[in-house]
């Protein structure tokens, strides 16, 4: 059965716990293969500061604000943080009255507050061409580096006839190399595969950093940038850590493919009084735990602070900024 994603290079992060693809279950054909044909780049030197504390940046999930001046105080809280911008951050609401309606304009705009953005870029709809290209906008509208991923299978709900996937993270990670931009991949440790060896995979593809999926524990994390090291991978390796403030949130975290969040936490959220504090504390324990086992380059909030308004989403996001500054860094 062909990979629905018309994959050279998979297994994909979002095979099942049983070896199932996450489209439609059939076996993946990936799994149980070690070796994979593989890409040759040399990565480009990716210039953050390490260790570093990654955001992800997502589209305004409330309208109470004017859209640019929502931006311009999500820029000033990222100040010291490099922004994880998602291909979809610009939505495309009616009420976009502050007219920010490109993923470049976002990059300038934080450029302009001094936050470098990583821009993610996915094979969903997409040709390698056609990636190089908007990879090449995306540079010159100052993107530090691509963020190289093949991107989630629509869920079933959507109109799956009008997806098609041309490139994946390896044939991205190339085409950022050559159009002169770091390329930064991604990593599921908790999918089956060969997870380990695809990060080096992806390295030889030109992958200049590798983020880590939701795999678990922090034990699991160490052990898991123990095994990429083992085998080989150089690159720098960011650990996650949850972003999430409420039940919605931690639901919507949690159902993604290819995510396992650490014991016991989504059910701490779900049934916590306050689960904004709570998903708070719990990160806090968690990065801890990351910046103690001196393995990682820094760490990835991922997630959405989903808030009751947008200065709610805002102050969210920015405690748990804050809190991470202070872990790892004392500030
Ligand atoms: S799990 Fe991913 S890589 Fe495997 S067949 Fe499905 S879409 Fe393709």
């Amino acid at each position: 059965v062909p990979c629905p994603k018309a994959m050279a290079f998979g297994p994909c992060g979002g095979v099942g716990s049983d070896g199932g693809c996450e489209v439609d279950g059939h076996l993946c054909p990936f799994v149980s293969a070690l070796a994979v044909p593989t890409i040759e780049r040399t990565p480009l030197p990716l210039h953050l500061p390490l260790p570093t504390i990654i955001v992800d940046v997502v589209a305004p999930t409330h309208w109470n604000m004017e859209v640019r001046e929502l931006w311009h105080q999500g820029a000033d809280r990222l100040v010291g943080s490099v922004a994880l911008i998602r291909e979809d951050v610009v939505a495309r609401r009616p009420r976009n009255e502050g007219r920010i309606r490109s993923t470049q304009q976002v990059i300038k705009l934080l450029q302009r507050a001094g936050v470098p953005s990583i821009a993610t870029v996915t094979g969903r709809n997409r040709t390698v061409e056609s990636a190089r290209c908007h990879i090449g906008q995306l540079r010159d509208a100052g993107a530090v580096a691509i963020h190289c991923v093949t991107g989630d299978y629509p869920r079933a709900s959507s109109n799956r006839s009008t997806v098609c996937f041309g490139a994946e993270a390896m044939t991205l990670a190339a085409a950022a190399v050559d159009e002169g931009v770091p390329a930064t991949v991604a990593e599921s440790p908790a999918s089956p595969g060969f997870r380990a060896h695809r990060v080096k995979v992806k390295q030889q593809a030109g992958a200049s950093l590798c983020l880590l999926n939701h795999g678990g524990d922090a034990s699991n994390q160490i052990s898991f940038a123990d095994h990429c090291r083992a085998v080989g991978v150089t690159i720098p390796l960011v650990a996650p850590v949850p972003m999430v403030a409420s039940k919605r949130s931690a639901l919507a975290l949690a159902g993604r493919p290819g995510v396992q969040l650490p014991h016991g936490f989504l059910d701490a959220i779900i049934d916590a009084v306050d689960p904004a504090a709570e998903g708070l504390l719990a990160a806090y324990i968690f990065m801890r735990e990351l910046a103690a086992s001196g393995r990682f380059d820094g760490i990835n909030l991922s997630g959405s602070a989903v808030g009751a308004s947008s200065t709610g989403q805002l102050s969210i996001a920015d405690n748990f900024i804050r809190r991470a500054h202070q872990t790892w860094f004392g500030s």
